[in-house]
């Protein structure tokens, strides 16, 4: 895998910037995602985490899922499958406590070989430039000191999470540019830190032990058995901080109903639901800027900002 760096002056912009531009006065968190649900059951009990320590959290999403399984009864009163999943994102978004939510207006682009991958508005059909500027003109407007977004291989290589991961990449860098002032006259801007979430892996691993013991294969996982948790349980990361979220862990799993036409069988639910809350509790991130000093963070705005204290719920 590679881990990409800033350019060495990256950080000069923003000490030079941050003085003279009109910054927020609360910290602010930016996660950059693909679909309705990425913010809930990727990175969910972060963004509920942060958003109760006094932080801006923000999120940016390519795409309302269009290409996802919907059942018909839940799209009564809906116009389509992205109407319902748009809902059901604002729905876990007031339950975060996200700042705010913006798309993108792309369409999901599928697994890969579904047809969707070839519409015309698919996500990966679009030039990566195009998206990483989208994502550069908001990283100016809501000036975030930390940026999140997918892992490398989009947590399960989903190529819509593949797609945002190296357009956010590129975002990082051509929000920072100078060079690059065709965005509403938003001035340049680089957040401190950029970090990838990933799946913790000693989780995967144990559902893959127990859906073998079920008699099920951890080849065909998921609602719609496209997604081979064996093979990206064989990709390493590093990890560099740990998010432990169990103090917000209701509000996680309330902002997961939300989205109640992409919850499925008892895999998802029932003895998982409780192993993630008894065991896990936790997200995990790669730190790909600044690079790690090996240290394990708890929180990402460590060395950054002095954060309030958790507000009681
Ligand atoms: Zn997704």
């Amino acid at each position: 895998m590679t881990i990409p760096s800033q350019p060495a002056t990256t950080q000069s912009h923003h000490a030079t910037l941050s003085a003279a531009s009109n910054r927020p006065s609360r910290p602010v968190l930016l996660a950059v995602l693909a679909h309705p649900d990425d913010e809930t059951f990727g990175m969910g009990g972060t963004l509920a985490y942060y958003s109760r320590r006094g932080v801006d959290t923000y999120l940016v999403c390519a795409t309302r899922g269009e290409a996802g399984d919907v059942d018909e009864s839940l799209l009564h009163g809906f116009q389509s499958i992205a109407a319902r999943r748009e809902a059901e994102l604002r729905c876990a978004a007031g339950k975060l406590g996200l700042a705010g939510v913006t798309f993108l207006d792309y369409r999901d682009s599928g697994m890969p070989g579904s047809p969707d991958n070839h519409h015309p508005q698919a996500l990966v059909a679009q030039p990566l430039r195009q998206v990483a500027h989208e994502i550069a003109y908001h990283i100016r407007r809501l000036q975030p000191d930390v940026v999140v977004t997918f892992d490398p291989i989009g947590g399960y290589r989903h190529p819509d999470h593949i797609a945002v991961h190296q357009a956010t990449v590129r975002g990082m860098d051509f929000a920072s540019d100078p060079s690059i002032p065709d965005m509403d006259g938003l001035a340049p801007f680089a957040p401190k830190k950029l970090y990838y979430q990933t799946i913790p892996r000693g989780f995967m691993r144990l559902m893959i032990r127990i859906m073998r013991l079920l008699g099920r294969d951890p080849h065909k996982f998921g609602k719609n058995k496209d997604i081979d948790l064996a093979a990206i349980a064989d990709v390493d990361f590093p990890i560099h901080a740990v998010i432990n979220y169990r103090a917000v862990a209701d509000i996680r799993d309330e902002a997961a109903a939300c989205h109640a036409s992409q919850s499925s069988s008892s895999l998802t639910g029932g003895a998982f639901t409780w192993l993630r809350r008894v065991i896990a509790s936790k997200e995990l991130y790669i730190r790909a800027f600044p690079p790690s000093t090996g240290k394990v963070e708890r929180d990402l705005f460590e060395d950054i900002l002095e954060l309030p204290p958790l507000r009681r719920l």
